[in-house]
């Protein structure tokens, strides 16, 4: 796979602009020549070949010269709502999440949430997901969805999804071949969820479900949910 940028406009005419941080990339990282020819994607499941036309200081043109329908999401949905760890592992988390096809994560507000995500949080989890997705091929962003609490993730489930909440007292997990539903799962913070947290969710038609003998941090918790529902 040649070098891949994201654009940010769906693609829709025969010529764009790539401006930004994947401007900076392609002029200042990748040292780009008028002629050269890269991969875009859009967010659209379509990966599209285009040939520089013009670099400016900021900006750089491109024609667009061949598109491809690219299917590289997963067969059934996996919508996670994460408790977010803070730092180094956040942006681990999100690169990896990515790149094992998690559709959409939200973070979530819980009672002993280190992390409480702010606007700042999520534009920079977006930017991990656009860096993540030109490395392993996606053709469709991770959506970062708008922090919710605990509380609203579980009501926004439909009834037809597996709906786990990860909780080290909970049954064990059934393997998932066969499925057809997406799953919704939950992960909470380091000082793990409250029992009126756990209680509301099951009160909603969630299971507590564990992942092992072990405790295991939020990004290890999350990534082993979204493995098992390959
Ligand atoms: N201190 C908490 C654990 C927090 S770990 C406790 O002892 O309960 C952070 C989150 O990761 C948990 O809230 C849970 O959602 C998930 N998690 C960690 N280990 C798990 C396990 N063995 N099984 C299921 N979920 C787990």
């Amino acid at each position: 796979m040649s070098e891949r940028f994201f654009v940010e406009q769906p693609i829709a005419t025969d010529e764009v602009e790539l401006a930004g941080p994947e401007a900076h990339h392609l002029l200042h990282v990748m040292r780009a020549k008028a002629g050269d020819t890269v991969r875009l994607f859009d967010n659209s499941g379509c990966e599209f070949q285009a040939r520089i036309e013009r670099l400016g200081k900021q900006a750089v043109r491109l024609a667009i010269v061949a598109r491809e329908a690219i299917e590289r999401e997963l067969a059934h949905p996996i919508v996670l709502g994460a408790a977010l760890p803070k730092g180094e592992r956040q942006k681990w988390l999100i690169e990896k999440l990515t790149e094992l096809g998690v559709t959409r994560l939200i973070p979530l507000e819980t009672r002993r949430g280190v992390a409480q995500p702010s606007e700042n949080a999520v534009a920079r989890l977006r930017r991990g997901v656009i860096e993540a997705s030109k490395q392993c091929g996606r053709t469709r962003l991770l959506e970062i969805g708008e922090p919710a609490s605990l509380a609203a993730f579980a009501a926004a489930a439909p009834a037809d999804a597996l709906r786990w909440i990860a909780q080290p007292q909970g049954e064990p997990a059934r393997p998932l071949a066969g499925r057809t539903a997406p799953l919704f799962a939950a992960v909470g913070p380091e000082g793990g969820f409250t029992d009126d947290e756990v209680a509301a969710t099951i009160a909603a038609g969630w299971s507590a479900v564990t992942l092992g003998p072990r405790i295991l941090r939020v990004e290890t918790a999350a990534i082993l949910l979204a493995a098992w529902a390959q």
